[in-house]
């Protein structure tokens, strides 16, 4: 089954933050079996596969959207502002996260999350899941149905929080092992080992997660780090032997290439040093950091210290799904301070696409080269929108794609493809014309 798909694509193959450029053509992209085989002119494509099926789009297709830090049991609860990060865990996000025990409520939302997240653009997510194992459980469930690449796990704390959330070293060791025999590798789910922070964990759980994670290459790691002054300053009471926030996860054998760490907002240039050695990611979510007061990112000492970045949304404590607002948001914690990193479109779109598909190992994600999996994502504007004439009246590529992280919404956004699979769609989507393709 092939399928040719002619318009405007725009990607950032290589990292803009070394040299990279955005690459803005109208071209035609062959795809066979979710697999981009070909990326040139039309008339090669037709002449190359002449029964194929063409689909001509308007508007821009851009990578599918990787969104590196989301909480499943969060959604309901986007908007809670006024609170520092403390206060808004106790009075906002706890509470709700205490409602996923109950399986109709949790396998409810499950289904919600991931088609939100697919409605945003979000094509591969690495997830906080829920406390609850039967809540994850559920979640894994609707990912496997949603065809979205999610990486996810359970959500382990024995301390700090509200009691119903905690859980012991023991239960938890064989909660995550029950899930990661029963999810890991399943189609395009993976598995990550997720103490919530280690406000909320003690020595005995960070080995557990730490055991885990080193016994097996196919997991993943994450958690939060250095979110909020007053989190770092009470991480550093509880663990005063750890030389520093980093080290309480360094020392149980949690970072390495497949760690991402969400936030870090306040690091020292020690414990930059470390994650840049260990290969492990940070996950920046401006969103969320402006509404919880927690700071500005400190993008230009990460870059300095060779810290890979990628974009997460962070919801609830973002204030949405949509990796396109994060992109404009992180453009604007770098404007307002005299450090900060100077960044195009053309790196926003690298942060939102290939940058989280680097940070998640999905080597086969992240732009639309040929040989690339088909996920991506078409923008359409609104018809009679301020985007559609503003993207209209776009000199040149790059003010093109600025039109679309200033003004592109979700209702914007046509059609979402994974592996070449249309995984959500607007109701007026011409892209739905092509029925060959499975509706999910
Ligand atoms: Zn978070």
């Amino acid at each position: 089954m092939t399928t040719i798909y002619y318009g405007q694509v725009m990607d950032v193959p290589d990292s803009p933050f070394t040299g990279g450029e955005l690459r803005s053509e109208t071209t035609a992209l062959t795809v066979a079996d979710g697999i981009i085989t070909s990326r040139g002119s039309l008339s090669d494509a037709k002449s190359a596969h002449p029964d194929a099926e063409v689909i001509r789009f308007d508007g821009i297709l851009i990578p599918g959207m990787v969104d590196t830090h989301v909480h499943f049991p969060q959604l309901p609860i986007i908007g809670g502002l006024g609170m520092p990060l403390l206060q808004w865990l106790d009075e906002c996000a706890l509470p709700q996260e205490a409602q996923l025990s109950d399986r109709t409520y949790a396998s409810d939302l499950a289904s919600r999350f991931v088609g939100a997240l697919a409605r945003a653009g979000t094509t591969s997510a690495l997830v906080f899941g829920s406390h609850f194992a039967s809540a994850v459980d559920l979640l894994f469930d609707a990912a496997s149905r949603s065809g979205l690449r999610i990486t996810t796990g359970l959500v382990v704390s024995d301390r700090n929080l509200h009691s119903e959330l905690h859980t012991t070293p023991e239960i938890a060791h064989e909660e995550m092992a029950g899930l990661i025999n029963t999810w890991k590798g399943q189609g395009k789910l993976r598995y990550a080992v997720t103490p919530r922070f280690s406000l909320s964990a003690s020595e005995a759980m960070l080995q557990v997660c730490g055991d885990l994670f080193t016994a097996d290459p196919e997991l993943f790691f994450t958690s939060h780090i250095n979110e909020n002054p007053e989190e770092v300053r009470v991480v550093a009471e509880l663990f005063p032997d750890f030389g520093s926030y980093t080290d309480t996860y360094h020392r149980f054998g949690l970072l390495n290439e497949r760690s991402v760490l969400a936030h870090n907002v306040h690091p020292t240039a020690p414990e930059l040093r470390r994650l840049a050695e260990a290969g492990s990611s940070v996950a920046h979510c401006p969103t969320s950091n402006a509404s919880l007061g927690s700071g500005l990112f400190p993008m230009s000492a990460h870059l300095d210290a060779g810290v890979q970045i990628a974009l997460g949304s962070d919801v609830g404590g973002g204030t949405g799904l949509s990796l396109v607002k994060e992109g404009l948001q992180a453009y604007f914690h770098q404007q307002l301070q005299t450090e900060g990193h100077p960044l195009t479109p053309a790196h926003l779109l690298y942060l939102a696409t290939r940058a989280g598909a680097l940070a998640l190992d999905l080597p086969e994600v992240g732009h639309l080269g040929e040989g690339m999996a088909f996920d991506a994502v078409h923008f359409s504007p609104v018809e009679g929108s301020t985007f559609e004439y503003v993207l209209g009246q776009a000199p040149h590529a790059s003010a093109a794609l600025a039109s679309l992280f200033t003004l592109g919404t979700e209702a914007d956004i046509s059609a979402v493809y994974v592996d070449g699979e249309i995984v959500s769609q607007r109701s007026d989507s011409s892209d739905k014309v092509h029925t060959a393709l499975s509706l999910r």
